[in-house]
């Protein structure tokens, strides 16, 4: 299988160098070339099938001509034997046809490691083929971080580096990056904001020569194609527990950067039969002003009780953009182009396509912690902030309540024990059992000025 640009103009790329390239040359998001497609009789066997067989059968037509059924195989069994839950992703029902996804089970308690456990291992797994090592770089506010250092800490072809901003994560979310003491591991605190770590991180991607001969920097952040492509295998997984493909089902997804929904829009575009699928989010609200009002204009950032939606643009909604407009490139380069802006408007038949599948809605953090409180109180099931955000915009926007409606919950309540508590549940949720003792463990962080100079010093230092 080929990936080619959502811009048009840069090569076409085989999967592995895909994975590896990250942002295309001319500034474009890579997309397969053509989609899979599964018929109604294929996706009906798929019935009972376990989480780890079912994640083969989706993702083997992907990687066609660069994986072996054996490698895939292998590098999913290594990928999800990291999940606490023998589903993987369990099933849990709140209300009428009302069912969560529990995408949490993994080891930082995140959707993010679904992506970031398999993303680890087929790294590895090509790098080791090519004899050739990497270093991962990325920023991190929060959960990122923590998934890419744990998908990354057993790869013996990978240095991973996470700049987080010193003293502005919490609690938890740190002692998530720093107590992985692997050799491998390099947890910088840098004295700073999260934009200037973004900013190192960028400025050392466009000049990579502190790096020691033959190394090169691999970007692991949601644009990396093979983190949307894991991403499919549980809208499957959920449908097809709940009677797809002979009845349909509809998702609702706590959105940030578009990752995860377009995940659930390729899911459709296979062959699932999706009804709705409805984009949520917190007061940055970029993607519903889009959806709703045909309003994609940048705004400044608020800070909110769900910090992993915090964003002020989407970056995948360009691989939607590529599709709404016909797989035309062209188009997709101009567009973003007149996004330079601050703002861009979609076409009337683009705007019409989206619409036939996606809804929206926006939660302000107040209505959010009165979900929480609901929820926990009708049916003693805790929300994360970021899951109650979903299940709320689920409520508003249902089309059909004879269709299941599947809640994508994308984190685990113990990580966002301050919202939890102002939404007045006064329980205050454990870590999971596994994770107990994590404000005991030992730590491992360097903190570092905010200067280019002396954090590529650094990091050629350790590789050296
Ligand atoms: C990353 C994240 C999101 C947003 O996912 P996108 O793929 O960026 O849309 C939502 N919830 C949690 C808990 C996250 O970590």
């Amino acid at each position: 299988m080929k990936y080619i640009s959502t811009r048009g103009q840069a090569p076409a790329l085989s999967f592995e160098d895909a994975v590896l390239t990250g942002l295309a040359s001319d500034g474009g998001l890579y997309v397969p070339e053509n989609l899979p497609q599964f018929s109604k009789d294929t996706i009906a066997g798929w019935a009972g099938l376990s989480y780890d067989a079912l994640a083969f059968e989706v993702i083997k037509p992907f990687v066609a001509g660069a994986l072996t059924d054996e490698e895939l195989r292998t590098i999913i069994q290594k990928a999800y034997s990291s999940f606490r839950h023998q589903a993987i992703a369990p099933l849990v029902q709140t209300g009428h046809n009302e069912w969560i996804l529990e995408l949490f089970q993994g080891p930082t308690l995140a959707f993010k490691d679904f992506a970031l456990q398999f993303l680890g291992h087929l790294l590895d797994h090509i790098l080791a083929r090519r004899k050739q090592k990497v270093v991962v770089m990325g920023a991190t506010s929060g959960d990122t971080g923590s998934a890419a250092i744990e998908g990354c800490s057993r790869c013996e072809n990978i240095d991973i580096f996470i700049l987080h901003p010193h003293n502005r994560v919490s609690e938890v979310q740190r002692r998530q990056m720093t107590t992985v003491l692997s050799d491998n591991v390099y947890n910088i605190a840098l004295e700073g904001n999260f934009d200037d770590c973004q900013n190192m991180v960028k400025a050392s991607f466009a000049d990579q020569s502190f790096l020691p001969d033959g190394r090169q920097l691999v970007a692991v952040n949601s644009i990396n194609w093979a983190r949307i492509m894991a991403q499919i295998v549980y809208y499957f997984y959920a449908a097809v527990a709940l009677g797809a493909p002979h009845r349909a089902v509809s998702f609702s997804v706590p959105t940030g950067n578009f990752g995860d929904i377009f995940a659930g829009y390729l899911a459709r575009k296979m062959g699932l039969p999706v009804e709705q699928l409805i984009v949520a989010t917190n007061a940055n609200d970029i993607l519903h002003r889009c959806i709703s009002a045909n309003d994609h204009s940048k705004k400044p950032l608020i800070h909110s009780l769900s910090p992993s939606m915090d964003i002020m643009v989407s970056s995948n909604f360009e691989r939607l953009l590529f599709d709404l407009y016909g797989r035309d490139g062209k188009a997709i380069a101009e567009l973003m182009a007149s996004f330079k802006s601050g703002s861009m408007t979609l076409s009337e038949s683009a705007l019409q396509k989206a619409r036939e599948v996606f809804s929206s809605y926006r939660l302000d953090d107040e209505t959010m912690t009165k979900v929480i409180a609901g929820v926990y109180d009708t049916t003693g099931y805790l929300l994360d902030p970021h899951t109650a955000i979903g299940v709320e915009a689920a409520r508003k926007c249902r089309a059909n309540v004879s269709t299941p409606m599947v809640c994508l919950a994308t984190a685990h309540p113990a990580k966002f024990p301050k919202a939890v508590a102002k939404a007045g549940v006064t329980d205050t949720p454990a870590l999971p059992h596994h994770m107990a003792d994590l404000f005991d463990r030992e730590e491992r962080y360097q903190v570092l000025a905010n200067d280019l100079a002396g954090v590529h010093q650094y990091i050629s230092g350790q590789l050296s």
